[in-house]
């Protein structure tokens, strides 16, 4: 998308396109160097000290390493003679050598975790080559936590050990020592006055690598599809025509959705054209990704997702594996993509959008270009080499140098004449024998500016902007001057430059080629790059949570997708072990479900783009994307609930596929695409109806499963055992205080094998023989008339009304207001109360003539802050009581809202369940947020997940504002103390901020009249009645003295991560179409245990043919994800998966009785051997392969396995 204008009001008339960072000839302000002078001392102080107190730090912990480790090996042994000498005579021996064993990996780990620490306190004192270091802008490194508790939970270590590497680095840091002063940079007006002697290239000349781009939206102001027909395929064709006329002609290309499609509608010969130009190094596919995702609200599965079906479409038809990532137009940068781009076997990536104040310092410190490391990991795995634009845009006035006003000149598409023109009134001339002398010196100069800001003496310049080169014209006026400049470079050596047209491998080549010849390094950085600003208090937050409905749809796809990737593939092992030769069932549709999945991966990856989920498309592009999301969730349950048939009968000849009139169906309905999913009643009888039930996850779980029934009276039963469940009968409320007399909610406790189908047995039963639940409604004033005949009802009144109301189960108590409805206080089984108060509030944006105001993007809330949500009418509480669940409901007049309780042995059962109803489609510039106001003292720290794959520090930050500490929140957030820590996990992505200790709050939805000078041109006022999802849970500490967020890493407790699994991935039901003549069933259970508690599944994907496309192939991809987590809060009683305290897992022993034939690891999208110090293993089993806390990895598995029931 296009940027707005640094000074728009100097350019009146101009067409958003023609917007630009505008006349920047202003006063240079001379005092700037000083003030960077001053910054820079500033900082180097700050490190020197930090440095000081780090060595004694590290001697210290050294010390008490050592000593720890001494006392706590002892301490193991005499235990275990204690131990020993307490057992009576007779024992177990099995039980002895197990304890002995465990005692044995505790020691083996205890030393194992010393040599890794002394190895990496050793490493951080060795000095080091880097310039970063000799500068004196040395490492910051934190201290090592040790948690006490680390013991009671092993495995923990493992992942308590990745936390605060060493050395680099870290962006909190960063952010504390800026001023965010937005200085008069003059020319480059977020910057500073670049100054050079002329002689600095004598030795090694400037050697320019410019690369043509365009960076074409997959939607944006017009569909995906209008983008195409109107531009895209025009860039593509004349792509082809004008790098085959000249092969010094390069280009990248970054959209594989738009090349993918392109490559459908040319014919055989231009294919072959396309596999030169990528052979011959012309043309690169960067990143490779189906979109250049947005990083802020994708949730890992689906980056990662995009990532295999860009690069798998790739190999298939170009055979290359992408080597640079190229990221210039996502709002901030955050470091799971880089994560992922290295496992995927990318080794260089750029990005752009960065806070324009972290540019300027990356740019005084020559830090632009860094290893980028994850803050978790110790070890320079993780690394991959980013490259920071370092100005405003990645367009041509904002790339050739620091003044625009002189790069727009060498924007040749910008000649007079043309339709785009330089806002900064000095047009472009084109190069002629006559101006060409005064001309390249003119760009040399920006050049050689723009050089200062990096170490090497190789220089980057990107040529392009947004759908650039769709014209012959526009190919031959770039390609033809610049060529004259080069050519001019090339015949003045005395200049000592060379410049030449090159892909960005070229570029990341020559600087690698750079570094090793001067023997340096680049310096090392943790951490990520939010909260995006462009200009001045311009923060763009705004966008973690527009058109909050759509950005829920795209995690119910998500969830979708994956359970249909996963049964899918079960589902096709199984059929080729019942067939015994490979063979897929006939009658079963495996080539159209296959393109089903295909459908439904690219509809999520599409969605990913940087204006798809960040809601920042125009109303009619933001349908297209719904309407596509929708279909595919359509479309994914037809494979879901064939497969499911398929799986379920005991006699699989009766299987017969109709899909006019499948078997099974799902339990709700979705009507349109801005619909919410509606249960529909289930009419009983005495025959027994069953009801299927799908545990997408990889656990064992304990859930309340609820359906519509048209009989106040039910039962359900196993259908296996006969056992019958326990249940409850709520009302199904039509409105606040009226309940339905036709239809219930039924719900039941069902016990769910790991990604099993379980099938139940719903009938009518005698008439009372159901627990129903009870109620209590309450209004302040104004005593409600309740409509049901069938629940009982009470009504609070006299003294009682002002008592809180409290609800409970085994684990926690929670109070909440009777006025309100809203929770008050929590209280945990082991006695530890939390204060915590739910509060709604509603944000406005700027008044009194500021013309900047909140839209799709940017949030700019008014002077006054947040207000306290207050409605004229007092809202009505209802509370249900039940044996299942209990939960308290308030009805406002924007919202409703309940907090619900599970009456539930496990841990399903700790936590709260927070559910909103949220429809503002009355209001005006107005944002509704949901905060949690409690005790907790984190000070201004606390946590928010990246993309649902890390946590991240954040600090609230008074220098700055308010919007500026919104953060995004894909999955998770918590604040923390020494005793406590309260985590909210969310169902989807929204905006997150903790402004005042103890406070947490989420932005639900917001309505803005007005377009924010983005481009977009509109506000966003297409507001649905939307709903959001979250679990509440509250977790005492033990780690003791530890600091309040001493730490930087921070991971999710094994709870929290159970509970997020449940959340994201919950159990799907579906019912049969007839309930006549049924063929039996029974259940599927492929796994005879749940996997480790930290090793999730993120996938099980089926490829594609190699041979035969579209159609699906006998291996699939095995995705596991080995979660970190935090040590400091312990499940009691433990989680009843268990964990391991090695880094090595047996795929075999996981995936019992799955038997794979082969596994072969590969690369996170599968284009590449795994080649780190593994060897690669095309294993029989046992299948040993390592999996290190926080690792994504992935298995290429051939799945004509034979499969034990
Ligand atoms: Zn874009």
């Amino acid at each position: 998308m296009r940027t707005a204008a640094l000074e728009p009001e100097l350019e009146p008339g101009l067409e958003p396109e023609e917007l630009t960072e505008t006349k920047l000839t202003g006063e240079r302000r001379h005092d700037t160097c000083l003030l960077n002078a001053e910054v820079r001392e500033r900082s180097f102080v700050v490190m020197v000290m930090k440095r000081s107190r780090v060595l004694a730090l590290l001697a210290g912990g050294i010390f008490c390493v050592a000593l720890m480790s001494l006392y706590r090996m002892l301490e193991l042994m005499q235990g275990a003679e204690l131990q020993h000498a307490g057992n009576p005579p007779v024992v177990q021996e099995d039980e002895e050598l197990s304890r002995l064993q465990q005692k044995i990996d505790r020691l083996e780990h205890l030393l194992s975790d010393n040599n890794r620490l002394v190895a990496t306190l050793r490493d951080s004192l060795i000095p080091r080559k880097a310039s970063w270091e000799k500068e004196g802008e040395g490492a910051n490194v934190s201290s090592v936590s040790i948690h006490s508790s680390a013991d009671e939970l092993p495995g923990c270590r493992s992942a308590g050990n990745m936390k605060d590497g060493a050395d680099g680095v870290q962006l909190l840091d960063v952010y504390d020592l800026l001023p965010f002063d937005n200085l008069d940079g003059g020319v480059w007006k977020q910057g500073f006055d670049i100054r050079y002697n002329g002689n600095e290239w004598d030795e090694q000349p400037l050697e320019i690598i410019l690369v043509p781009h365009s960076h074409n939206d997959p939607g944006w102001l017009k569909t995906f599809d209008l983008y195409y027909q109107d531009q895209t395929r025009h860039i593509l064709n004349n792509m082809l025509i004008k790098l085959s006329e000249d092969h010094r002609k390069k280009m990248i290309w970054a959209e594989v959705s738009y090349f993918s499609k392109w490559w459908n509608d040319i014919d055989e010969q231009k294919r072959e054209m396309v596999k030169r130009l990528v052979g011959a190094g012309q043309l690169e596919l960067v990143t490779g990704g189906w979109v250049m995702a947005d990083e802020a609200n994708s949730h890992y599965f689906a980056l990662l997702d995009q990532l295999i079906e860009g690069h798998q479409w790739i190999q298939r038809h170009l055979g290359v594996k992408p080597r640079s990532g190229w990221a210039v137009d996502p709002f901030g940068h955050s470091p799971s993509m880089a994560y992922l781009l290295k496992g995927a076997g990318l080794s260089n990536m750029v990005i752009q959008r960065v806070h324009y104040a972290v540019k300027k310092q990356f740019a005084q410190q020559q830090t632009l270009e860094f290893q980028w490391r994850q803050s978790w990991d110790s070890s320079p795995r993780s690394d991959i080499t980013c490259h920071m634009m370092p100005f405003y845009s990645y367009d041509v006035p904002h790339t050739c140098g620091p003044n625009p006003s002189v790069c727009c000149q060498f924007d040749f598409h910008r000649l007079p004449g043309g339709r785009v023109f330089c806002p900064w009134r000095i047009p472009p001339q084109p190069i002629t024998e006559q101006n060409i002398q005064e001309r390249a010196l003119l760009l040399l100069d920006q050049y050689r500016q723009k050089s200062r800001l990096f170490r090497s003496p190789v220089l980057f310049v990107p040529l392009g902007d947004d759908f650039r080169f769709v014209e012959s014209s526009e190919w031959d006026a770039q390609f033809n001057n610049y060529q004259k400049l080069f050519d001019y470079f090339d015949q003045h050596p005395e200049l000592h430059v060379k410049a030449q047209f090159g892909t960005l491998s070229d570029y990341f080549q020559a600087l690698e080629r750079r570094l090793s010849a001067a023997d340096t390094t680049l310096p090392t950085l943790r951490g990520d790059f939010f909260t995006y600003a462009d200009r001045d208090d311009h923060y763009w937050s705004g966008y973690f949570t527009s058109r909050p409905f759509y950005k829920r749809l795209d995690r119910m796809l998500e969830a979708t997708l994956r359970a249909t990737e996963i049964l899918f593939t079960l589902t096709l092992a199984e059929m080729r072990r019942f067939h015994g030769e490979g063979r897929v069932v006939a009658g079963f549709p495996a080539d159209e479900h296959f393109q089903r999945l295909t459908a439904g991966r690219r509809s999520l990856a599409l969605f990913q783009h940087h204006d798809a989920v960040t809601g920042t498309a125009r109303d009619p592009v933001v349908v297209d994307y719904g309407i596509r999301l929708f279909h595919s969730i359509l479309n994914l349950r037809q494979v879901l609930q064939s497969s499911a048939h398929w799986l379920l009968l005991l006699d699989k000849s009766l299987y017969h596929h109709d899909q006019s009139k499948p078997f099974l169906l799902m339990d709700d309905v979705i009507s349109a695409h801005d619909a919410l999913p509606q249960k529909t009643p289930h009419v009983l009888s005495d025959e027994p109806r069953p009801l299927i039930i799908f545990n997408p996850t990889e656990q064992l779980k304990t859930s309340v499963i609820t359906i519509l029934v048209d009989s106040l009276d039910a039962r359900v039963v196993d259908a296996e055992t006969g056992q019958p469940l326990a249940a409850q009968i709520s009302a199904v409320w039509t409105e606040p205080s009226r309940a339905s007399t036709e239809a219930f909610q039924f719900s039941f406790v069902a016990e769910l094998p790991p990604l099993s189908l379980v099938v139940c047995h719903v009938s009518k039963a005698s008439a009372g023989s159901s627990h129903r639940a009870q109620y209590t409604f309450h209004r302040r004033g104004n005593t409600p008339t309740v409509n049901t005949k069938q629940f009982q009802v009470s009504h609070v009144t006299g003294p009682d009304a002002d008592k809180p109301v409290s609800l409970s189960n085994k684990h926690v108590q929670i109070w909440s207001s009777l006025e309100t409805g809203l929770l008050q206080k929590l209280r945990l089984e082991s006695g530890l109360v939390r204060e915590v108060k739910i509060q709604f509030l509603w944000y406005g944006t700027r008044t009194r003539g500021n013309p900047d105001k909140s839209g799709a993007y940017l949030f700019l809330p008014g002077e006054e802050g947040a207000q306290l949500y207050s409605s004229s009418k007092p809202p009505l509480v209802r509370i249900s009581r039940g044996p299942i669940f209990s939960d308290i409901t308030s009805c406002y007049q924007h919202f409703t809202h309940t907090v619900r309780l599970l009456h539930l042995e496990g841990h399903a059962g700790k936590s709260l369940e927070i559910s909103n109803l949220v429809d503002i489609r009355s209001e005006k510039n107005h944002e509704l947020v949901m905060r949690l106001v409690t005790d907790v003292a984190n000070g201004n720290r606390f946590f928010s997940d990246l993309n649902g794959f890390q946590m991240q520090q954040r600090r609230t930050l008074a220098k700055l504002p308010l919007q500026a500490n919104f953060y995004p929140m894909t999955s998770s957030s918590f604040l923390q103390d020494s005793v406590s820590r309260l985590t909210l996990l969310s169902a989807q992505s929204q905006a997150v901020a903790a402004l005042r200790p103890g406070e947490l709050e989420v932005v639900l939805d917001r309505r803005l009249q007005q377009d924010d000078n983005r481009g977009l041109g509109q506000g966003v006022t297409d507001n649905k009645l939307t709903a959001s999802l979250f679990q509440l849970l509250l977790e005492e500490r033990g780690g003791g003295t530890q600091d309040v967020g001493g730490a930087s890493v921070e991971h999710l407790s094994l709870l929290a991560h159970l509970s997020s699994l449940s959340l994201c991935h919950p159990p799907v039901t579906m019912v049969t179409h007839s309930n006549t003549k049924l063929p039996k069933l029974r259940p599927f259970r492929p796994l005879s245990s749940s996997l480790p508690c930290d090793v999730h599944l993120l996938n099980l994907r089926t490829l594609e043919d190699a041979q035969k496309a579209e159609s699906p192939s006998q291996e699939a991809a095995l995705l596991l994800h080995r979660k970190g987590f935090d040590c400091s809060t312990i499940p009691k009683p433990a989680p009843v998966c268990t964990w391991s305290v090695h880094e090595e897992v047996n795929l075999a022993d996981l995936f019992s009785p799955l038997q794979f034939r082969s596994v072969r690891h590969s690369g996170l999208t599968l284009l590449r051997e795994d080649d780190n110090e593994e060897p690669p293993r095309q294993q029989q089993p046992p299948q040993v392969t390592r999996l290190r806390p926080m690792e994504i990895r992935m298995w290429n598995y051939a799945s004509t396995c034979p499969l034990k029931v």
